[in-house]
């Protein structure tokens, strides 16, 4: 049975700079949450997100240093500013991501780091809190790119398998150049490290659900949004602007207490890794 609705308190948005992030942030501001605007390059770019939103009479700060996810000790500050300042958010909505053609140890590394690694270091540096005001959610934008189905067969089974962090992070090392056990690219398209760092974050989702009964975790796949990321022609002619895929997105977070955690969802939807 699905629980009534039960809007975010205090959100924390990444890459909330432009596209998808923004129209979240927003989002989330319409549906009454206080929402901490983050971006890599923090100053200007979270701060104007932040103001416009205030100068519509919806609740936001900026964090003005930059949260770049993919870096550890920027994502550490963020958690201790969030602990110094009493910000407690019981909503983390990891939406920042990079998505690069090629499989060459940077663009594998970059999009690892961004896309699956970071998340979960947020996730890390802000459950404290969420405990300490007894639960919270955590959405990751994911991506059908990621669906097991693109993998290499052996690399799906290995994923699947993972149960714990040290697992999948083994799995990811046996992926990544210079070892590269499931083949030069292990997934189909022209973006296999962004499908297999998506395929990660999935698999990382499932992992922090089992080990955090109070809360809620999961991964979203948007559809096709028309943003810079939507590169590919025919995606781009069927894509919706960013504004219409929040709707989905925010349906998850208000709902997640009635909500299986850990799993995958696309247009209010579970859907199979
Ligand atoms: P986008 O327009 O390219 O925006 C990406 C955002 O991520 C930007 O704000 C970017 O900041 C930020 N970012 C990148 N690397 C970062 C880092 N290391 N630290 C902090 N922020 C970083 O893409 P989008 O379409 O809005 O993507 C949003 C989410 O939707 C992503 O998770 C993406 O995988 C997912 N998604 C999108 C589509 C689609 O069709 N667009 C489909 C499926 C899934 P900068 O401005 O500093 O670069």
């Amino acid at each position: 049975m699905v629980a009534q609705p039960a809007p975010c308190r205090c959100a924390v948005v990444t890459g909330a700079n432009r596209g998808l992030g923004l129209a979240l942030a927003r989002g989330l501001a319409e549906s009454g949450a206080h929402v901490v605007v983050t971006a890599r390059e923090g100053g200007r770019a979270s701060s104007a997100v932040a103001a416009a939103l205030r100068a519509d009479g919806l609740s936001a700060e900026a964090y003005v240093p930059p949260l770049d996810v993919g870096d550890l000790r920027s994502v550490r500050a963020f958690g201790e500013f969030c602990a110094a300042a009493a910000v407690a958010p019981d909503a983390l909505v990891n939406n920042a991501a990079v998505c690069e053609e090629g499989w060459s140890d940077a663009v594998v590394r970059r999009a690892l780091r961004t896309n699956a690694l970071g998340p979960f270091w947020l996730a890390r540096a802000l459950l404290p809190g969420m405990r300490r005001h007894g639960g919270g959610r955590i959405l990751s934008v994911s991506s059908g790119d990621g669906e097991l189905a693109y993998l290499h067969s052996a690399l799906q089974d290995d994923l699947r398998a993972a149960r714990t962090a040290p697992q999948l992070l083994r799995v990811l090392g046996r992926a990544r150049p210079p070892r590269q056990r499931y083949g030069a690219a292990p997934a189909h398209g022209p973006t296999p490290a962004y499908a297999l760092s998506k395929a990660a974050l999935n698999a990382g989702s499932r992992i922090l659900a089992a080990e955090e009964a109070g809360v809620w975790v999961g991964a979203v796949c948007p559809g096709d949004v028309r943003t810079r990321m939507c590169v590919d022609p025919e995606a781009r002619a069927r894509a919706v602007p960013a504004d219409a895929a929040v709707p989905s997105v925010l349906w998850l977070l208000e709902r997640a207490a009635g909500l299986p955690s850990g799993r995958f969802w696309r247009d209010r939807e579970e859907i199979s890794f």
